[in-house]
């Protein structure tokens, strides 16, 4: 009789080494009002540890403690804020260079009045750009069993030979790559930076896209055509984001699997896609079932937008426990 070998899964597992993502660690301070312009004096809150690499990796050391960051802060509190909340929440911090000459990367925020964002972001000018492959990035590469990148972080030349060096090592020891387009419309991606992108997804495992990111990360129309385009560059699996409405794993040949939103009053909806990938990485990487996977992704981003602050709400294994228990799904 022919045994029942479960075929591999997309994901290299937890025990080849610690999740790790490479990107631009942030503070955020955010209006308290909202406004469709940052002209006016006003009042702020913040600063909070954020950038949408910081967040995922909080997230997702949170639920695993198997999480590892490759970034830079300034030497001011900004930093500090930073680095100490990675490291409470279980994420190696040893990746995290600190620039002695430019100041942690920010992030300052207004909401307008349709729900949307207006950013005003110091990124490529701070510490959080000041990638370089050092001793301690090639220890924490030499460790790593995953690689996680946002789209954003693209947006840093110097990141691209730290994040290159990183694949091939991890590729080689059968590590894998998931990748958030995470397309922000405040930041400039040149033909270079596309360019660089097209070979990430060349490379990725995982894709998170969401909304209309799906059929930028294509570069096709219509997101039948582009899951197919995907998927015949070796994407693997392909989880859309659809905010309040939940979202939807793609495999190719397979029926998709839909998940549906948890029922939350929404604060902050920034950090939810972040919470979502982190989430979803580490549960696959634990080799939990797809819709167990799902349920907590979509709980890690539901719990974030009910709080202030991009990283405030990620959740550990048992609050999200408690929140799935406690939270009607939409719809339900
Ligand atoms: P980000 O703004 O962080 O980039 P994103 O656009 O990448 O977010 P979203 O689709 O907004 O991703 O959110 C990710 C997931 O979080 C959703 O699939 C959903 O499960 C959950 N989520 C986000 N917003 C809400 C909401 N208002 N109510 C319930 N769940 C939400
Ligand atoms: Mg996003």
């Amino acid at each position: 009789m022919a045994r029942n070998i479960p075929a591999p899964d997309i994901l290299a597992p937890e025990a080849l080494g610690p999740t790790v993502c490479i990107g631009e660690i942030l503070v955020e301070i955010m209006a308290k009002t909202p406004g469709n312009t940052i002209l006016d004096a006003q009042t702020w809150i913040g600063p909070f540890p954020s950038g949408a690499p910081a967040i995922f990796i909080d997230q997702c050391g949170k639920i695993s403690g198997n999480a590892a960051m490759i970034g830079a802060v300034g030497n001011d509190d900004f930093g500090r804020i930073n680095l100490k909340r990675l490291a409470a929440d279980n994420v190696d911090i040893s990746g995290i260079a600190v620039d002695p000459d430019y100041p942690t990367g920010s992030a300052f925020v207004r909401y307008q009045k349709d729900g949307s964002r207006k950013f005003i972001f110091n990124i490529a000018k701070s510490a959080a750009a000041r990638f370089a492959w050092t001793d301690i990035v090639s220890r924490v590469i030499a460790r790593a069993g995953h690689l996680h990148i946002m789209g954003s972080a693209l947006v840093m030349p110097n990141i691209w030979p730290v994040i290159e060096k990183a694949l091939k090592i991890l590729k080689s020891k059968g590590g894998t790559l998931s990748l958030d387009p995470n397309l922000r419309s405040e930041l400039t991606y040149d033909r270079q930076i596309q360019t660089r992108f097209a070979r990430l997804i060349e490379a990725t495992d995982l894709l998170l896209p969401s909304g209309a990111e799906l059929e930028c990360a294509a570069a096709v129309k219509g997101e039948n055509a582009a899951l197919q385009s995907l998927f015949q560059r070796g994407v693997k699996e392909i989880v859309l984001k659809r905010g309040a409405q939940g979202a939807t794993c793609f495999q190719s040949g397979k029926a998709p699997v839909n998940a549906l939103a948890f029922a939350v009053q929404e604060v902050d909806p920034t950090g939810a896609g972040d919470c979502f990938g982190g989430a979803y990485v580490a549960c696959r990487r634990m080799g939990l079932p797809l819709t167990d996977v799902l349920t907590y992704a979509c709980a890690a981003g539901a719990r974030n937008v009910t709080q202030y602050g991009p990283m405030e709400g990620t959740g550990t294994r048992s609050q999200l426990d408690a929140f799935i228990q406690t939270t009607k799904r939409m719809g339900k």
